[in-house]
């Protein structure tokens, strides 16, 4: 009996006693200098594979992590989010040994539901009601065109969606559907995937079309126009643009049941191949970084920065402002890397995003020469296209429900950043 009381103490001391904090990582912090400042083997790192030691190199200074700790105070667990959707885990296995492994982040996403009453004005009535900033800002995006439309005695009712990881808010809210419930009408606005509202389920898109002056068309691009968008079109970074390994968030693997993220576009090349950067901007790093090798990073503008590794020697130095298609670099092997490549990263705000996304023209020279023979056989024009916006109609019949069905004015997710943080929360 005495024996079974104290395994039950045991136990109970060893669920009770971990506490989970979060951290963020330190500026310049190496990889290896964190795991021995805890305590942790650094033959963790012998165990780690190609693509797992460039996922190391992701880590950046001021990334929010979560240390899972024993009532010693001891590191048992460590989470460190590397992409939008993976995050690194170090845990002890049952042999006592740490391991390192890569998983999908444990986001929960919720649907949230609010009815302002407009009783002076929107703005500051949907402030006092709801106390959400971010949601505001949102709501005045979605709502700009509508403005005019809504008075004193309406109601604005609305449905977002919302993403916590580990009862903390990730990211902004989306906006799903707007109802203005007026004494005699009412108006759905329907949101777009910018967040931008419309009085029908439809969006209207701009396409660019070329025509040319001798009077047939030879050149219509399908694609959405970046007339009102201020996305960037980076260059491809060298000549040769045979890519050998695509960008990819981390596929899971069903026979290994291991997920391996390629935070980059690689691109085939012989050593010594001159690398330019993708647009304008300034490097703020060059030198040796675990499993890229040596590296050049490039920040731009609109919170993008662009990444080259493996590369075999520098052109450029840290602090030197660059142009688009100047030469930074040469192409190597340097790294853990099976042969001679050019891996591309692009991200923006800190999050990798794939580069063929963004890359939209040959290096300057070569688009520079393109765009002004298009310009001298053909005029551009401006057409437009009805688009549906995504699930429109599910949202209205959501609204519409929650409208007949809700006691709630608001549901708030006010504790959420009160709550104490929980081991569950992470996987
Ligand atoms: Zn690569």
């Amino acid at each position: 009996m005495t024996r079974i009381i104290i395994l039950l103490f045991l136990i109970s001391v060893s669920i009770f006693g971990n506490t989970v904090t979060k951290q963020k990582w330190k500026q310049g912090q190496k990889f290896t200098n964190y795991l021995q400042l805890n305590g942790i083997s650094l033959d963790l790192l012998k165990s780690l594979d190609e693509l797992e030691k460039q996922v190391v190199g992701e880590i950046q200074g001021g990334q929010v992590f979560y240390e899972i700790k024993d009532d010693n105070g001891k590191i048992i667990k460590v989470y460190i989010p590397i992409s939008s959707t993976l995050q690194i885990k170090i845990a002890k296995n049952q042999a006592n040994e740490f391991k390192f492994s890569i998983i999908p982040i444990n986001f929960k996403e919720d649907i949230y539901f609010g009815n302002v009453a407009v009783k002076n004005n929107i703005w500051s009535d949907i402030k006092s009601q709801t106390h959400n900033s971010n949601l505001i800002q949102k709501l005045q995006k979605a709502l700009k065109s509508f403005t005019s439309k809504i008075s004193k005695g309406d109601n604005v009712a609305f449905l977002y969606s919302q993403k916590s990881l580990a009862g903390l808010l990730s990211g902004s809210p989306q906006i799903l559907i707007i109802k203005i419930i007026k004494p005699d009408k009412e108006i759905f606005i329907y949101i777009d995937e910018d967040g931008n509202g419309h009085n029908e389920p439809f969006e209207s898109v701009s396409y660019v079309v070329y025509e040319p002056i001798i009077g047939k068309t030879i050149k219509k691009e399908n694609q959405k126009s970046n007339i009102n968008k201020s996305k960037l079109s980076f260059a491809y970074p060298m000549r040769s643009t045979m890519i050998t390994s695509p960008f990819s968030n981390g596929r899971y693997h069903p026979v290994l049941h291991i997920y391996r993220p390629h935070f980059g576009t690689d691109f085939g090349t012989k050593r010594g191949t001159p690398v330019m950067s993708v647009e304008d901007g300034i490097v703020i790093f060059a030198g040796v970084e675990g499993g890229y090798g040596n590296v050049v990073k490039v920040r731009h503008s609109g919170g993008y920065m662009s990444l080259y590794a493996h590369l075999d020697g520098f052109r450029a130095s840290v602090g030197d402002s660059v142009g688009k298609g100047e030469v930074i670099a040469y192409s190597g092997n340097t790294g853990t890397s099976s042969g001679p490549h050019l891996h591309l990263g692009i991200y923006l705000n800190n999050t990798p995003i794939d580069p063929m996304s963004v890359i939209g023209e040959e290096t300057s020279s070569v688009g520079s020469i393109l765009n002004s023979v298009v310009d001298a056989v053909s005029t551009k024009t401006y057409e437009t296209k009805k688009i549906p916006i995504a699930n429109a109609l599910k949202h209205r019949e959501m609204i519409n429900y929650r409208l007949s069905t809700s006691v709630k004015t608001y549901d708030w997710i006010d504790d959420a950043s009160k709550r104490k943080l929980s081991e569950d929360d992470f996987e």
